[in-house]
């Protein structure tokens, strides 16, 4: 059949083999479309991922919102703990720092006049004084357990007295800032000093021997035993060579109270590590409180608050709890006094 006779009976010009018009791909313009395609969808994911984020930390975060209302933490949140909040919005796997929901008072002993235990050379130069050793690592504890979401009051934060006429009336300020502050643990922080080559930590507690104190004690001196220590002293109760009395901050204070010497001024070795360990230190009594606070039922696991109440050394307060923190009490301010002593 000719392609005329074909095309009358069919309408059409016949095709020939070879003559079929070839498609041609454009693999460039392929590739190109498979790439947005693909950054598309993973926008899509993306933006999944980030909304679901801000609906689970809004969840998990709500007893941290609250908390830092109660417990003034708020302001005290370090720029390292931010930032890993800020990473954890983008990766929804790594748990969260936990804010330790508690508080401590921290009193950094002697100051301004009252310069503790000092160190002299042969011409009487001051080399080193106690109250200034015990500033420096009662700002280094305070430091960390604010970088660990935990409220933290100073008795002092600067080189001063807190009376200007005696130092018992120094004492009692300090047990008042604590006891006021409603602190849920109080540490004590001294060097101390003798005449003969010794050194050496140790920990005093309330002659009472109450629970509470003594497991912030043992935790303190564990954790600076893994740092590293001349010599384990370990805890001790009452008041040095006299077992029947206090010191003043353990006999006034309600919450559980330690009184920590760090090393003897008085010997080399112990100032040698204390300088080098401070931060060490620092953290070692810092992870004790968060510890204690733990084992005490202050705090769950995670941080969060418990106790509704402050916690409260009820087995070495000489009085009922209620006489202190009565306004109208004229002996409020020594309302636990009895058989103490001066630091
Ligand atoms: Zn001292």
């Amino acid at each position: 059949m000719t392609d005329e006779e074909f095309e009358r009976l069919y309408g059409r010009k016949p095709v020939r083999a070879g003559t079929r018009k070839r498609v041609k791909v454009y693999w460039g313009r392929v590739i190109i479309a498979l790439i947005v395609f693909v950054l598309i969808i993973c926008g899509i994911w993306q933006l999944i991922r980030t909304i679901y984020n801000k609906f689970k930390k809004d969840d998990s975060s709500a007893f941290v919102v609250t908390s830092t209302a109660d417990t003034e933490t708020d302001s005290s949140l370090g720029d390292e703990q931010s930032s890993v909040a800020e990473d954890s919005s983008s990766e929804p796997d790594t748990p969260q720092r936990a804010t330790w929901q508690f508080k401590v008072c921290i009193d950094p002993g002697h100051g301004g006049a009252d310069g503790g235990a000092c160190l002299y050379d042969t011409d009487n130069n001051l080399i080193r004084a106690e109250k200034d050793d015990t500033l420096r690592i009662s700002l280094a504890v305070k430091d960390y357990l604010e970088s660990q979401g935990v409220s933290v009051v100073m008795t002092r934060d600067t080189d001063i007295m807190l009376d200007d006429n005696t130092i018992d009336q120094d004492l009692d300020n300090r047990c008042t800032i604590a006891n006021d502050a409603k602190s849920d643990l109080f540490i004590c922080l001294h060097r101390d000093s003798v005449s003969k080559d010794v050194s050496g930590f140790e920990c005093w507690v309330h002659n009472k021997k109450p629970d509470m104190d003594t497991m912030l004690a043992q935790n303190i001196m564990t954790n600076l035993q893994a740092v590293g220590i001349s010599n384990n002293r370990g805890v001790s109760y009452g008041y040095t060579n006299d077992h029947t009395s206090n010191y003043h901050v353990n006999a006034d204070v309600v919450c559980p109270s330690v009184l920590c010497e760090l090393g003897f001024i008085t010997s080399e070795l112990d100032n040698n590590l204390f300088d080098t360990n401070l931060q060490a230190y620092a953290k070692a009594i810092g992870d004790a409180c968060i510890d204690t606070a733990k084992e005490l039922g202050v705090v769950d696991d995670n941080g969060k608050r418990v106790l509704n109440e402050q916690l409260i050394s009820r087995s070495k307060l000489y009085y009922p709890l209620e006489s202190y923190y009565s306004a109208t009490n004229p002996n409020r301010r020594n309302a636990t006094t009895q058989e103490r002593t001066s630091n």
